[in-house]
Formats: C-alpha cells, sequence, structure tokens
C-alpha cells in the first residue's frame, strides 16, 4: 500500500507566498509539497549566497540542488524577479535584492522594492513603463534536472493598488488588464502568471518523478 502514498516533493523557498501559489497550482498532483520548514531544515546563512548567477535558471538549479544536498528529496526550485524595459531589464536577477539596504531596514523588503522602483520610473512615460516577470523553475532528483521558464508582460503602475499577491503585485498591471495583481482577483494571477506558466511546464518531469518513485516502491 505504501505505493499508493504521495511521495514528497520540496519546495527549495523560504517564500510563504511562493509556496502557497506552487501548491496552488500543483493541487491536483499525486504528490506532497513540502517546504524546507516542514522538513524541519533551519534557514542557513549560506543561503544568501545561492543566487550568484546572471540567469533565473542558474539560480534556480542552484538552489534546486543545494535543498536536494540537505534533503535527499526531489526539489523544485523557483527564482523568479521582475523585468523592467526602462531599466534596460533590471532589476532581473536582482528583483529581491533591488532596494538600497537603509530603505528595507525602514519599510520592509517588499515595500521599499515598490518605493525604490517608483522613484526608479519617476519621470518615465507610459509607454516606456513596460516590463514583464520572468520565472524559472528547477527539478532535480539524483538522477536528472531540468530547467523551465514562464514570462507574463505587462508595465509598472504610477502608484501601488491591491492587497492580493506579495512582492511587486500591487505595481504589475499584466497585459490585457488594466489592474494590477494586488488588484485583480487572484485566479487572474493564477491563470496568467509567470510562475503559472514555468510551472505547468514543471508538471510533466513531477509526474515522471512520482511514476519513477512508485515503480522503485514495487
Ligand atoms: P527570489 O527569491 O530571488 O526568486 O526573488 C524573487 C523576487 O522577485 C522577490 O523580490 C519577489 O518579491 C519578486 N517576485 C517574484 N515573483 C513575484 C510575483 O509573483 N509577484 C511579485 N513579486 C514577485
Amino acid at each position: 500500500m505504501g505505493g499508493l502514498n504521495p511521495p514528497p516533493v520540496l519546495v527549495a523557498t523560504r517564500s510563504a507566498h511562493k509556496l502557497r501559489e506552487i501548491r496552488g497550482l500543483l493541487a491536483d498532483l499525486p504528490v506532497r509539497l513540502l517546504g524546507p520548514a516542514d522538513l524541519g531544515l533551519p534557514e542557513r546563512k549560506e543561503e544568501e549566497d545561492l543566487e550568484p548567477f546572471d540567469t533565473f535558471a542558474r539560480n534556480a538549479l542552484s538552489k534546486a540542488k543545494y535543498f536536494h544536498r540537505r534533503s535527499g528529496l526531489p526539489v523544485l526550485a523557483d527564482d523568479s524577479g521582475l523585468c523592467v524595459d526602462a531599466l534596460g531589464g533590471g532589476p532581473g536577477v536582482r528583483t529581491r535584492r533591488f532596494a538600497p539596504p537603509e530603505l528595507v531596514a525602514r519599510w520592509g523588503r517588499d515595500e521599499a522594492n515598490n518605493r525604490w522602483l517608483l522613484e526608479q520610473l519617476e519621470s518615465v512615460a507610459e509607454e516606456r513603463r513596460r516590463a514583464h516577470y520572468r520565472c524559472a523553475v528547477a527539478l532535480t532528483d539524483d538522477l536528472r534536472h531540468e530547467v523551465v521558464e514562464g514570462i507574463v508582460r505587462g508595465r509598472i503602475a504610477r502608484r501601488p493598488d491591491g492587497s492580493g499577491g506579495f512582492g511587486y503585485d500591487p505595481l504589475f498591471v499584466p497585459e490585457g488588464h488594466d489592474r494590477t495583481y494586488a488588484e485583480l482577483p487572484a485566479e487572474v494571477k493564477t491563470a496568467t502568471s509567470h510562475r503559472a506558466k514555468a510551472v505547468r511546464r514543471a508538471r510533466g518531469w513531477i509526474e515522471r518523478e512520482v511514476l519513477r518513485i512508485r515503480g522503485g516502491e514495487r
């Protein structure tokens, strides 16, 4: 009967928001999606250094391999961020660490990042406020790894609006809408986001993983 238990997959993120979104996007699959805390993996200082690369894909893979070493489980890791045309594609892989530390100390990370972004774009006209969110999802186990990506295009609003989502969502207006992800119903983000697209592309790998684990259990 053990073979019928949903096998565990570690979602390698310390972000409760990302974990919630990824669990929602894969809720129908026969796997148990665990966060590092569910496995009792304490947060270590070295985790700050897991994203030194200049692509989301390499950073996602770096996180996936690190957490695979620590857990021994199949791992799904997300590296994501915001690329703004008027900032030459920035902050890109530096999205989380965008605002200067003084602002983060004063406002907290998300609020500081949003304030800093608005400040950088203060004199930028509507047509140059185009941006996209990008998400790389890396999957790894003992034998094989894979990275898949998703993008959603949109623009940066002039002021924050809404209370849904997380991070830059109060400023990000997805293409085809005139409200931010934080204002729009959660189903819109679930259907259209960078993470939703990447995670959709990750499903095949996870399904094969379940078959592999179940095969090994027989
Ligand atoms: P990471 O932990 O290095 O992947 O950093 C991701 C950064 O991009 C953080 O600042 C997040 O707030 C931001 N980010 C990623 N995905 C989203 C999203 O879906 N909505 C809003 N912000 C996001």
